[in-house]
């Protein structure tokens, strides 16, 4: 048994019927949907058209939302819904950032993740979901795909369909007739502030605090990202099952089937960046603490730093007071902190962010045996070594795991990248030497020149990491869209100057002319994390400005 929808647009009216079935139905708040209505017009009046998508869940068969959950609040269910339990959520916003259809919402009532989960409770007494019920054109079918007699299954015998976004990969189980792409294809129409009820774009309710207004408009903004129409186009007739040839010049929100302008005319508000500063101020965070331990560790192994007490108590102290520092912040940006401890309690073990948690605690408790080894006064011997290998190989899955976790964030095309884990692991090293080179100028700890070096290497494997990411061929017109932000559009500025400049240029210049002032290597330490912090804040927020819908 495997449940569907067919979305039949030869038939779809463009009502909202269904959007107002299902929040009546849900009781779903003002400012969020489960399901609603995208409108996209084409042609040059009086030559016009207006068509119509409905846009909900797809209820996937390999759902990018149910694998990064971290608490099972998300599931499926025997018949093939993707259900979830809001008693579970700890409001971690992951899944939103996994979907790459844009089909989940945080409920401004219950402060957790929800979405159409086919009306679950009315397919169980044997009704159809309130939108199927409630539509006048029967444009809406649902049904058993695998049972021959529905009528679903016989539609998607004999009609052809297409599907959102197929080259994610998560096998939708919603398909559209007479699917329109430039209605299913996001990055084919502006998003901007001219339509319909398009104040919401800037977000109402629980979004209005989280949706910023961008400096420039959107319409501007899309404007300077000046993505290569070509590719556009290319992507547009794949998902139309078609070919077409195009002379690479920009062809934006013109149909080259039939030269017609097309506009998107009427959407759900923009839910805004959903991972802020928190999240990328608690990547550099972790980053301290795991480096911490393991630039001590990698030097003791290299035989240019020697263990003593002064040292163990450096690296339990500054990666114990990091690591807290990251579980506050981690607590801080769930919409549900009270309920941050279901992350240990009701582990999904396929989620990153549960192997996270589990490498975070893992890691503060090999901290404390350290600290109460050196308190005993054991510093070496069989134990030690043995602790020190297991704590290393804990604070290098501390460092990099959030690579891992936003590679499971489907709907963000250029946290795909296999650079990232790269870039975790430098943040780290570099972190690490950092604090040991600010520690450094109080006298608590010795000059050592391996931190210096350490840090300079760091420095130019992270700026040839950047160069890789930024210059590489992304695959996908999103990946490539976020590149432009962050090279030619909103983020150019922060890149070049805080990014590039301060966090790494202007640092590396200090270790070279130090000439041994402790001083100025701890300023360039703290440069180094300003940089960490700013490289994240924009590797982080730039993916989330592109619209999933
Ligand atoms: Fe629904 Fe999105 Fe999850 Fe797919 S990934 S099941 S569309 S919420």
């Amino acid at each position: 048994m495997k449940y569907g929808f067919i979305i039949d647009n030869r038939k779809c009216i463009g009502c909202h019927a269904c959007t107002t079935a299902c929040k009546s139905e849900h009781e779903v708040p003002v400012g969020v949907f489960r399901t609603h209505v995208k409108q996209v017009e084409k042609g040059t009046f009086p030559d016009t058209r207006r068509l119509f998508s409905v846009m909900r869940c797809n209820h996937c068969t390999d759902a990018p939302c149910v694998e990064i959950c971290p608490v099972e609040a998300l599931y499926f269910r025997p018949d093939g819904i993707v259900d979830f339990d809001k008693d579970r959520c700890i409001g971690c916003k992951s899944c939103m950032q996994a979907c790459p259809y844009d089909a989940l919402y945080i409920d401004p009532d219950t402060h957790t993740a929800a979405k159409c989960n086919y009306c679950a409770h009315r397919i169980d007494v044997g009704l159809e979901p309130a939108c199927v019920n409630v539509c006048p054109e029967h444009a809406i079918i649902s049904g058993d795909m695998e049972n021959p007699d529905t009528e679903i299954a016989q539609l998607l015998s004999r009609e052809q369909t297409n599907v959102r976004k197929p080259e994610k990969g998560t096998i939708p189980n919603l398909f559209y007739i007479d699917g329109d792409a430039f209605s299913l294809v996001p990055s084919s129409t502006d998003r901007s502030d001219n339509y319909f009820w398009s104040e919401q774009s800037h977000g109402v309710g629980h979004f209005a605090k989280n949706t910023e207004k961008l400096a420039l408009s959107d319409a501007q903004y899309t404007e300077k990202l000046a993505y290569n129409g070509d590719d556009l186009m290319k992507t547009l007739m794949q998902n139309n099952g078609q070919t077409t040839e195009t002379d690479g010049t920009p062809q934006k929100s013109i149909d080259v089937l039939t030269g017609q302008n097309v506009k998107r005319v009427y959407d759900a508000p923009d839910k805004g960046i959903l991972w802020g500063w928190e999240v990328a101020a608690y990547v550099m965070t972790k980053a301290v603490s795991a480096g911490a331990f393991l630039v001590p560790f990698i030097g003791m192994m290299m035989g240019k730093v020697e263990n003593s007490t002064q040292l163990n108590w450096w690296t339990v102290g500054v990666g114990m007071l990091f690591l807290m520092i990251t579980g506050g912040l981690l607590v801080k940006d769930l919409d549900r902190p009270d309920r941050f401890i279901y992350v240990l309690l009701r582990p999904q073990w396929k989620s990153w962010l549960t192997k996270g948690g589990f490498a975070i605690t893992i890691y503060g408790g090999l901290l404390a045996i350290l600290g109460g080894l050196t308190w005993f006064g054991v510093q070496n011997g069989i134990l030690m070594m043995l602790l020190q290998g297991f704590t290393a190989a804990t604070a290098v899955i501390v460092a990099v795991y959030t690579a891992f976790l936003f590679a499971q964030a489907k709907g963000r095309d250029f946290w795909q990248s296999p650079v990232a884990v790269l870039q975790m692991a430098t943040h780290s090293i570099m972190a690490g030497a950092s604090a040991y080179l600010i520690t450094g100028a109080t006298g608590f700890l010795q000059n050592n020149s391996f931190f210096n070096v350490i840090l300079g290497v760091g420095i130019v494997v992270n700026l040839l990491g950047m160069l890789v990411e930024l210059t590489m061929t992304h695959p996908t017109a999103d990946g490539k869209r976020t590149v432009q932000a962050i090279l030619k559009g909103q983020y150019t500025t922060d890149f070049w100057t805080k990014a590039i400049g301060l966090g790494n240029i202007i640092p590396l210049a200090m270790l070279y002319f130090a000439n041994g002032d402790s001083f100025v290597m701890a300023l360039a330490g703290v440069l180094v994390l300003l940089g960490i912090y700013f490289t994240e804040r924009i590797w982080i927020e730039a993916p989330q400005r592109i619209a999933l819908v």
